[in-house]
């Protein structure tokens, strides 16, 4: 399993849930030189360790479980893992 980022975070992407992430696998943060390109932030479901740490810090409530995404998110799934293919 893995935690997606879905819509809210569009707009708002503040980076709080980077600050938490115990294992650095919510990019882009501020210090890469992509991070003004995106409109949100994805995490890699690879590196992610399920820990929950980023759910309670969003002021959006933007980041889900993959198991609780609501259905009308399901796309974000692959959009947060296709970032990491690039
Ligand atoms: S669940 Fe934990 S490991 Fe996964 S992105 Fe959130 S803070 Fe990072
Ligand atoms: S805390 Fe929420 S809104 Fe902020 S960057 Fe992370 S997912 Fe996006």
């Amino acid at each position: 399993m893995a935690y997606v980022i879905a819509e809210p975070c569009i707009g708002t992407k503040d980076t709080a849930c980077v600050d938490v992430c115990p294992v650095d696998c919510i990019h882009p943060r501020k210090d890469e030189g992509n991070f003004a390109d995106v409109t949100q932030l994805y995490i890699d479901p690879v590196e992610c360790i399920d820990c929950g740490a980023c759910v309670p810090v969003c002021p959006v409530s933007a980041i889900f479980p993959v198991d609780d995404l609501p259905e009308k998110w399901q796309s974000f799934t692959p959009v947060n893992a296709d970032y990491y293919k690039k």
